[in-house]
């Protein structure tokens, strides 16, 4: 058993609240250690420590900042097969995703480490005669990011490295249940020549959340989680004057032509629905293939290649997919089984009691992979998430009955088309109500240099995350209007200035 406390000020400082939260394994169901709960008092004493270091860090020269960026991304290369393997253990992602959980991580770490670039201002002399003007970009002072449990080194690095390249200080609140990687993240970044007090983590619940989303210092909140957290937390940090950007849930949409390549369609099915056992948000959790010819042909060729499925323990190389994250989680993607069943629609794989088959590992808590046919667009099974390895087949008729069905889902954080034809892909694109979307590609996430945001539920706040987006949601801007004395006087003017000089 092991525990995990807070990380503040440069160290480990222990939890003083007495309150803790259990960490399992989930590929063995085992308990493996317990994470310290923060109170309100232990978060302010936290915030206090990221405040007094934003000065230091926010004037510290961009080089300098890009630097430490830079020995980042060394040290997380170093490092990550040992970031993966303690990722693992604690989320049950299988060990190569959990390594591509950190690449896709330090992916940003390399894009923020080219901040004297990306944070340049702009300039126009002569606006006015003997009249300069330029706009540079000003850090906000501590910010904080809030993460969810399904990508524990990705999203803590997607905000923590452009927040902290624009010269802010951070407060992370990793998700309690697998902690672990957060800690050893801040290690890293001391190692990298960070300054005590820039990044900081404290471990916590609601109580945590409810502080950083309140006090006065922090000027800005980041978060990915649920939907319903991410509207509390939306409104909570808004109507307490924060910059907030707040990304939630999904119910990601395949559409499969009549002229798609098949073979294509069912590799990346099997990938999208079923890696990291689902629990993905940009997984693509129903197929919506057009006609019943395409319908036909794809169950006949996904049937065989779910019952396939290689689960396991998440360090066992040949598994390709895990357990889920709790014995709560489980129940819960279970229930939405049960309830797909009793709405009418048909498994063709159920993968609900596949855990009595884990020899060895039935604490674990598994699911086998579930292949469900005719589901309609008004059960609830498939209104809401399940984030569990499940595929629903909604069957259409035509593309426009399949077009409009991620339009009019609550949803809208990723979709995607698999088609031969430009024409068909192209409208597909331009009119579907989503915030990424793939041609010929199953799960379309953004590289570190673009930026990352669903719409509609899945995001709440006008500013995605990483790329440009990332780096104006963590600077504010300031623009400037100079003039040198020339000897040019035009007397007092009263009335609003213009351009007629
Ligand atoms: P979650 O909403 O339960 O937890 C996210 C964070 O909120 C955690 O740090 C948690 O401690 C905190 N939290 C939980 N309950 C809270 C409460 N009542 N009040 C205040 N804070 C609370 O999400 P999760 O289960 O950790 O993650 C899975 C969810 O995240 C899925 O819905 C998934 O789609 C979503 N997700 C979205 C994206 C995206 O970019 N859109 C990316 C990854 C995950």
């Amino acid at each position: 058993m092991y525990e995990r406390h807070h990380y503040v000020g440069g160290k480990v400082v222990e939890g003083t609240s007495g309150r803790f939260g259990p960490i399992f394994n989930p590929s063995t169901g085992e308990e493996q250690g317990r994470v310290a709960l923060a109170s309100k008092a232990e978060v302010e004493a936290i915030i206090e420590v990221a405040d007094k270091a934003t000065e230091e860090w926010g004037t510290t020269s961009v080089v300098k900042r890009a630097r430490v960026l830079q020995n980042l991304v060394h040290i997380l290369y170093r490092e990550k097969d040992k970031l993966a393997e303690a990722l693992s253990s604690e989320h049950g992602k299988v060990f190569s995703d959990a390594q591509g959980d950190v690449q896709r991580g330090l992916e940003v770490a390399e894009f923020a480490a080219g901040i004297p670039h990306l944070i340049k201002g702009e300039y126009n002399d002569n606006v006015s005669t003997g009249i300069d003007m330029y706009s540079m970009r000003k850090p906000l002072g501590v910010v904080a990011g809030i993460t969810p449990f399904n990508f524990p080194a990705m999203i803590p690095l997607w905000m923590s490295c452009v927040a902290i390249a624009c010269g802010n200080t951070f407060v992370l609140k990793p998700s309690e249940k697998d902690p672990t990687v957060p800690m050893m993240l801040a290690d890293c970044w001391k190692e990298a020549g960070l300054p005590d007090g820039v990044f900081n983590v404290v471990n916590g619940d609601k109580e945590s959340v409810d502080t950083l989303c309140t006090d006065p210092r922090i000027k800005a909140v980041s978060f990915v989680g649920s939907t319903p957290i991410a509207q509390y937390v939306y409104s909570t940090a808004t109507a307490h004057g924060k910059r907030c950007q707040a990304m939630g849930g999904a119910k990601n949409h395949m559409l499969i032509m009549p002229d798609a390549d098949m073979e294509q369609v069912s590799d990346a099915l099997i990938g999208a629905a079923y890696g990291s056992a689902g629990e993905r948000c940009m997984a693509i959790s129903v197929a919506v293939p057009v006609g019943q010819a395409t319908a036909d042909k794809l169950v006949e060729m996904l049937k065989p290649r779910v019952e396939a499925l290689k689960v396991g323990h998440s360090m066992d190389p040949a598994a390709e997919m895990g357990p889920l994250v709790t014995k709560e989680h489980q129940a819960k993607v279970r229930a939405y089984l049960d309830l797909a069943e009793q709405e009418g629609s048909k498994f063709v794989v159920d993968g609900r009691d596949f855990n009595y088959s884990m020899q060895g590992y039935e604490n674990g808590y598994y699911l086998g992979g579930s292949l469900i046919d005719h589901v309609t667009p008004d059960m609830r099974s498939y209104k809401e998430e399940i984030f569990g390895p499940s595929l629903q087949i909604v069957r259409t008729n035509s593309f426009d009955e399949a077009a409009n069905l991620p339009t009019i889902h609550e949803f809208g954080n990723g979709t995607s088309i698999y088609t031969r034809d430009g024409d068909t892909a192209r409208e597909f694109v331009n009119r579907v109500e989503v915030g990424m979307v793939g041609v010929n590609v199953p799960i379309p996430v953004p590289l570190a240099f673009h930026s990352f945001g669903g719409w509609k539920a899945s995001a709440f706040g006008d500013t995605n995350q990483h790329g440009m987006e990332g780096v104006r949601f963590y600077t504010k801007t300031k623009t400037v209007t100079s003039r040198w004395p020339t000897g040019i006087r035009s007397g007092a003017e009263f009335v609003i200035p213009t351009l007629n000089s």
